[in-house]
């Protein structure tokens, strides 16, 4: 099987395991895990902030720096197609976190519209403005540090704060030959991952001013959140940190296998928004529905998920070497026959 279902599967390497087995810990609910300490001094220098937070998960990051940010019943500006609307729902929900949505729209590469944004923060009395980089659901698709500063330089005229999820930045910064920190430069706060193509077992992290990481450290125990001897993982994550060049594989691969599969009448791709590790296809004019198609490529031996109702999406990660994508690339062309 090979398995383009997600970067979320990646396997720690052996030097991760080697790290892991061997790591100084502490208790980090009580801040004295030096590891923890050292992966969270690492993230605030390579994103250009004062503190960071060590988080179980990018969920959490983001629901911690969300609480953090605003309050109950108080509005937030975001894309409908983001992963913090889509999936952190509790967020939104009245029955646990009660924050408010106020939408965006975004084209179809995912680019917020300037004039929705304006629009929210100008009449929609919204308290937070989040984004995405890079926006998953468009495809892995990259926002310049000048398109992301555009927003931001809106929202500080009147003094919102912006959030970016950046669970899978370090690929936006490899796509568009960056630093990570140019890339957050303009935003308060920011979350990355350190369990997708960066191949951590565990872990995400917040990043932010100092005042605003001693809040979200409060929020982060409130939620429950708070771990121990993480220095285990966190060992692993500094690792991942310093292997990050490694994603521009994964970006090769994925056009090598979209070159592969392109010609395929069965199916459509937007070329310009393969730009990191995802390839988004519509199935539409396959003639298949989505299970028919994803269970289809499943007995040919790939397995891929959906995005929505006509798209499903491959992503490329670690674990998936050039003879993989070769395969890969035979047996949805067999299947699309
Ligand atoms: C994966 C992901 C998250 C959440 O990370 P988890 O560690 O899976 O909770 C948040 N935002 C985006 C854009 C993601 O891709």
């Amino acid at each position: 099987m090979i398995d383009l279902r997600s970067d979320t599967g990646t396997l720690p390497t052996d030097e991760m395991r080697e790290v892991m087995k061997n790591a100084v810990v502490g208790d980090d609910g009580r801040g004295t895990d030096p590891t923890v300490a050292k992966l969270e001094e690492l993230s605030a220098e390579i994103f250009g902030k004062e503190a960071a937070l060590f988080c179980n998960s990018g969920t959490m990051a983001n629901i911690v720096a969300v609480l953090t940010h605003v309050k109950r019943g108080e509005r937030i500006g975001i894309d409908p197609n983001s992963h913090i609307y889509s999936s952190e729902t509790s967020i939104f929900m009245e029955d646990y976190f009660g924050r408010k949505a106020e939408f965006y729209r975004a084209n179809s590469m995912g680019r917020p519209e300037m004039s929705d944004v304006r629009n929210l923060i100008e009449r929609r009395q919204i308290q937070l403005l989040c984004f995405e980089n890079t926006l998953g659901f468009y495809g892995g698709t990259c926002l310049t540090a000048e398109e992301l500063a555009d927003y931001c330089f809106e929202a500080q005229k009147h003094n919102i704060p912006v959030h970016l999820d950046g669970a899978r930045i370090f690929n936006a910064a490899v796509h568009l030959n960056e630093k990570v920190s140019e890339l957050t430069k303009s935003v308060d706060t920011v979350m990355y991952c350190l369990s997708k193509g960066l191949g951590a077992p565990v872990g995400s992290v917040l990043c932010g001013s100092k005042e605003f990481i001693t809040q979200a450290r409060k929020t982060r125990k409130a939620l429950g959140g708070n771990m121990r001897q993480s220095g285990i993982v966190a060992a692993a994550g500094i690792i991942a940190l310093q292997d990050a060049d490694r994603l521009k594989d994964d970006h090769s691969h994925a056009q090598m296998l979209f070159k592969a599969i392109a010609h395929n009448p069965l199916i459509r791709i937007n070329d310009a928004s393969i730009q990191t590790n995802i390839i988004k296809i519509d199935i539409s004019t396959s003639g298949m529905n989505l299970r028919e198609f994803v269970n289809g490529l499943k007995k040919e031996g790939v397995l891929v998920k959906e995005v929505d109702g006509q798209h499903i999406r491959l992503v490329l990660h670690k674990d998936i070497s050039t003879v993989h994508v070769g395969e890969a690339a035979d047996s949805i062309n067999r299947f699309l026959k």
